[in-house]
């Protein structure tokens, strides 16, 4: 195992050109960024993750959480998911972000965690994380241990029928509902994704999880500019009250004008393949009064494709509960 310490912005570009000679960006690459190791080094201990070296990103110049000139936000790579949530300005104008953030783990893995690497973290399916089980996340081909398994606390959105495993970020769905942009830097140059197209169904390649190709290295995130007058909420429904990832979230970013919903933005967690924004659920939304009856109505959208396994059934109404009260006490 080798390491390697990246401290100028020019030293990126060999990590890069490096790291480009992987096949793939993230499972079974053997050049992988790190930075706080919450995710990465949990998964090399149990040999999930085989890297042959690592290329440290820590002391990039990516730290920085800035006012942008048009009021958005934009946020470095490597900004503590602690400093993100408690920064004034994600506070004041992005809440949902600061309370999702707050809804994970525990402080000491907050201070650790990055933005990107929150971005990427793994799902925290049982299979995929022993090594002696079919998945065919961790090794395409070798079949899915969860589908006629223990699958309570995966997705029932977004599934397919080679694998069924929850994006596990509470970060990734308040910025789904923020409708964030991921800045990357890689072989191709620099490019802007918005984050409803940065991560991917699993399809028939349940080991690509996004869109980046090998060597691509996330330098920032930016937020748009906070829709004026907007309430926001992110709602965290789980086995225990701490230390524990979403069974069903609901991150909502209302903007409501005499009893009536103007804007709406809604993304859920734990219940899909990917950070779930429900463009159908915000439809639904638009231009109705902001009442109880409303509110059901579009979360029975939001979960209508659902596909429950044999376990987690119960999601599929604990999801629309979720966003249903969500909704209810963000207008209250
Ligand atoms: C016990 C425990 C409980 C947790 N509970 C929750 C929870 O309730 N909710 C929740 O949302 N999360 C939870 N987490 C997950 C945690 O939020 C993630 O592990 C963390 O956000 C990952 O960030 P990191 O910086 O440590 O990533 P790393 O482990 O350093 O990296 C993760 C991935 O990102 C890649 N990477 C890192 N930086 C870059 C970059 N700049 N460009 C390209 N690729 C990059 C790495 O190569 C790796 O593939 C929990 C984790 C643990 C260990
Ligand atoms: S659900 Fe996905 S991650 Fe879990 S065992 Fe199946 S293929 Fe692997």
């Amino acid at each position: 195992m080798k390491t390697f310490q990246l401290t100028r912005p020019k030293d990126s570009a060999q990590a890069i050109a490096a790291a480009a000679k992987s096949k793939t960006a993230q499972q079974g690459a053997e050049i992988r960024f790190i930075a706080g190791g919450t995710t990465l080094i949990d998964l090399m201990k149990l040999n999930v993750e085989t890297p042959q070296s690592l290329v440290d990103v820590n002391r990039l110049p990516m730290d920085k959480i800035e006012a942008t000139p048009d009021g958005g936000l934009t946020i470095g790579a490597v900004v503590r998911n602690s400093d993100l949530a408690w920064h004034p300005l994600v506070r004041k104008n992005y809440a949902v972000l600061s309370e999702a953030i707050l809804s994970g783990a525990t402080v000491q893995i907050r201070n650790m965690a990055t933005t990107a690497g929150n971005l990427l973290q793994r799902t925290r399916c049982m299979y995929f994380r022993d090594t002696a089980m079919p998945c065919n996340k961790r090794e395409p081909g070798s079949g899915c241990g969860a589908i006629n398994g223990m699958n309570r606390g995966l997705a029932i959105l977004g599934t397919s029928e080679h694998c069924i495993a929850t994006n596990p970020s509470d970060m990734n769905v308040a910025m789904a509902a923020l409708e964030a942009t991921v800045h990357v830097r890689g072989g191709k140059g620099e490019r802007a994704i918005p984050i409803a197209d940065f991560h991917v169904l699993p399809g028939n390649t349940p080991q690509r999880e996004t869109v980046l190709e090998p060597g691509d290295l996330i330098t920032h995130v930016t937020l748009p500019p906070p829709a004026p007058g907007n309430r926001s909420l992110y709602l965290k429904l789980r086995d225990r009250a701490s230390y524990e990832f979403a069974l069903a979230s609901a991150a909502v970013v209302i903007t409501a004008a005499n009893g009536k919903i103007a804007r709406a933005r809604i993304a859920l967690g734990g219940v899909g393949t990917k950070p779930w924004r429900s463009t159908e659920a915000e439809a639904e939304l638009a231009g109705q009064p902001a009442t109880e009856a409303t509110f059901r109505k579009a979360a029975d959208v939001a979960v209508r494709d659902a596909k429950a396994q044999s376990q987690n059934g119960f999601k599929v109404d604990l999801a629309q509960r979720c966003l249903t009260h969500a909704l209810s006490t963000v207008v209250a």
